[in-house]
Parts: structure tokens; C-alpha cells; sequence
């Protein structure tokens, strides 16, 4: 007897469920509200230096913006979430002056591209697996991080979150420590219903970002967000963002600190997702003078290897220059002779803030 879509998306929720995602929805491919901002976003100028999502077709059309456009074979985009949370203390809550922040979602034993792909990569075969074989196969893609679309806008369409104000995907049981990843894929799935946003009058997230990068509810200037300053940005950061960095070498996590969404979270039991401890709140020191050698071996199957090692240790010369420790100035001095000009710069920037502060 020929499988229905019914039957279909429902083998697809129990191959999520079985590769260890909490939470999965599928949306239809519509252009949807939320993705007529997307180019107005982009040329804004608030995707800032991130190439990426201004990537263009050979038409000229945002890639990002349109699956029609992109992958116009596409009829159904299946979202997958996956917990990221441990039973560790939030960035709000830590006060060590000689050690920086690394944001939680890479404090892991293995990238998430590459554990959140392999799960998806599961259902992907069990998709297929039930599929009548007398039927055309289906298309099919995997994506985390990487897909032709804006996911977020999807998975608030496939019934997995809102939107929040602070920009990030907040489940009501989950909060907002979550992986995400997608298929697209040419069958038609029987699509479930949009997230509510839950937000209401709280406005949490904008009060606490310490950059203003949250210019208004629901939209963020990425020019001004510690996350894209540490992570995307290359080169020396502008002047008046830097001491609203505070001491966040890698990403950021205040507007999810502070959500109240993200009160009771449950932890995740994903072994990959596990912190190293080293990982958790690194020492200054440590990473100041790091070279190559030990930060490909300390990263390499980490996300923080994105920043590279200019970017990791200018980042932590401005954590520097914002902590209260006169013991870094001795090494800060030193490095304003670095031959990379960037990490003379913070180099520069450190010690000018340390010698004032004491
Ligand atoms: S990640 Fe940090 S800097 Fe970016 S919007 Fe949230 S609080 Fe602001
Ligand atoms: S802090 Fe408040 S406004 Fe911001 S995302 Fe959470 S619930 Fe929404």
C-alpha cells in the first residue's frame, strides 16, 4: 500500500526523535512575513562583514532570501532542535577578573556542525528509507548553519519557537539554548502550526546588551554585537564597542542569560555537548600569548577555531584591557611590539586602559 504524507512525516518525526533532537517541525516553503526583512536587513548594512548572508545569485537575488529562488524544487523544510545546556553558571553570574567568557554553545567536546549534521544525516536516511521505492526519490538536503534560507524564520513556521526579541529561537519548555538544523526536501510534508510569540511586554534582553546591538524588538545590528565582533569580524574592532565587550573572548550570551524563558532549562545529556572544562572560562594569560601550534591542537574540533587565532587573542587583549588585573601589564606591553598590527592595536588599547585604572 503506497505511504501518505501523514505516514510520512510522521516516520520523519520518529527519525528525529531517534537521533536525539527534543524538538521537530516541519514548514511548508512559503515567503513568509518575516523573510520580506531579510534584504532590507542586508542592505542596511547589518549582516556587517558576514559575506555569507549577502551572498547574491547569478541574478542578482539574495541567496538567503528566497528557497524559490535557491532551491525552487523545494516544497517542505523539516527543523530540528537539539539542547545545548549545561548545568553551569550563566555570564551574568561570573566574576573571575583574570579569565574571559567563551559562549556556551561551544564549550563542547565536538563541533556542532558536525554532531547536529550527523543526526540529521540519520533521518535523512530513514526519510528515504521510507519512501514507496516505486516513486521518483526524493530530493533531499542537510544543512546546519549553512542552508540557503533563514532558518529561524522556518523553524518559527515549523512550530518550534518564536522569534524572540533578542533574534534567537525560544522554545516555551526548552528556552533558547538550541542547536538548530535542517532538511529541505521536495516532498510535501504535512506542515505543523507557527510558534505564538511569547515575548509579551518584557524587554529583558534589550535592556541588558551591553552594546546596543539590539537596535529594536526583534532586530539586531550585527556591527554592534559582541557575538559578530568576536567571531565574524576581522581586523581591529572600533574603538567605542570595545569596552562594552567586557571580557567575552568568543560570542556572547546576555540577551539568553537574562531571557527569563531560560530559567529552568533542562540540560542537555548529549555527550558531545559536554563542557571542556578548559573551555568553560579561560584564562586570560593562557590565550594572550597562544600560538599557532596549541590553537589549532585546543580548537580543532571546536567552533571557536572561526575566530582564528589573531581574532582569539585580539579579543582577549580587550578583555584585558577591561579587566582590573595590573599583573597583565607586563605582557600587554610586550605585545604592543606583535608583528600582527591588529594585536598591536588591542596590545595598545590594554595597556592604556590598565595603566589608568591603576
Ligand atoms: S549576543 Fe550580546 S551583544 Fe549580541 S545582541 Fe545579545 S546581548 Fe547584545
Ligand atoms: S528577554 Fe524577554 S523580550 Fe527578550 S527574548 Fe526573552 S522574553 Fe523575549
Amino acid at each position: 500500500m503506497p505511504i501518505g504524507i501523514g505516514e510520512l512525516s510522521r516516520a520523519v518525526k520518529q527519525a528525529a526523535s531517534h537521533a536525539g533532537f527534543e524538538l521537530v517541525g516541519i514548514a511548508p516553503v512559503q515567503e513568509f512575513a518575516e523573510l520580506k526583512y531579510f534584504p532590507r536587513w542586508v542592505e542596511n548594512g547589518n549582516a556587517g562583514e558576514m559575506r555569507y548572508m549577502a551572498a547574491r545569485d547569478e541574478s542578482g537575488r539574495l541567496k538567503r532570501s528566497s528557497l524559490r529562488n535557491t532551491a525552487p524544487w523545494a516544497r517542505s523544510v523539516v527543523v530540528c532542535t537539539i539542547n545545548y545546556n549545561t548545568a553551569h553558571a550563566y555570564s551574568t553570574e561570573f566574576r573571575e577578573p583574570d579569565r574571559g567568557w567563551i559562549s556556551r554553545y561551544a564549550w563542547g567536546k565536538e563541533d556542532y556542525h558536525r554532531a547536529v549534521l550527523r543526526r540529521l544525516r540519520s533521518m535523512e536516511e530513514a526519510l528515504l528509507a521510507s519512501c514507496p521505492s516505486n516513486l521518483e526519490r526524493p530530493i533531499t538536503r542537510c544543512y546546519v548553519d549553512t542552508g540557503p534560507l533563514v532558518e529561524r524564520v522556518y523553524a518559527k513556521y515549523a512550530g518550534v519557537g518564536w522569534i524572540g526579541k533578542n533574534t534567537c529561537i525560544i522554545n516555551q519548555k526548552l528556552g533558547s539554548w538550541l542547536f538548530l538544523g535542517v532538511i529541505l526536501t521536495s516532498l510535501e510534508l504535512a506542515p505543523d502550526l507557527p510558534a505564538p510569540d511569547r515575548c509579551g511586554t518584557c524587554t529583558r534582553c534589550i535592556e541588558a546588551c551591553p552594546t546596543d546591538a539590539l537596535i529594536a524588538p526583534y532586530q539586531l545590528d550585527s556591527n554592534r554585537c559582541i557575538s559578530y565582533l568576536t567571531i565574524e569580524k576581522r581586523g581591529e574592532v572600533p574603538e567605542e564597542l570595545r569596552s562594552g565587550m567586557g571580557r567575552h573572548l568568543f560570542g556572547c550570551d546576555i540577551c539568553q542569560d537574562v531571557c527569563p524563558w531560560n530559567r529552568k532549562t533542562p540540560v542537555s545529556s548529549a555527550a558531545e555537548f559536554q563542557p571542556r572544562p578548559e573551555l568553560m572560562n579561560p584564562a586570560l594569560g593562557w590565550l594572550a600569548e597562544m600560538k599557532d601550534d596549541e590553537f589549532r591542537a585546543t580548537f580543532r574540533n571546536s567552533p571557536v577555531k572561526r575566530a582564528k587565532l589573531s581574532g582569539l587573542r585580539r579579543n582577549t587583549l580587550i578583555a584585558i584591557g577591561n579587566c582590573r588585573e595590573a599583573k597583565f601589564l607586563p605582557v600587554v606591553e610586550k605585545l604592543t611590539a606583535d608583528p600582527d598590527p591588529v594585536i598591536a592595536d588591542a596590545a595598545r588599547w590594554a595597556a592604556a586602559n590598565l595603566r589608568m585604572k591603576h
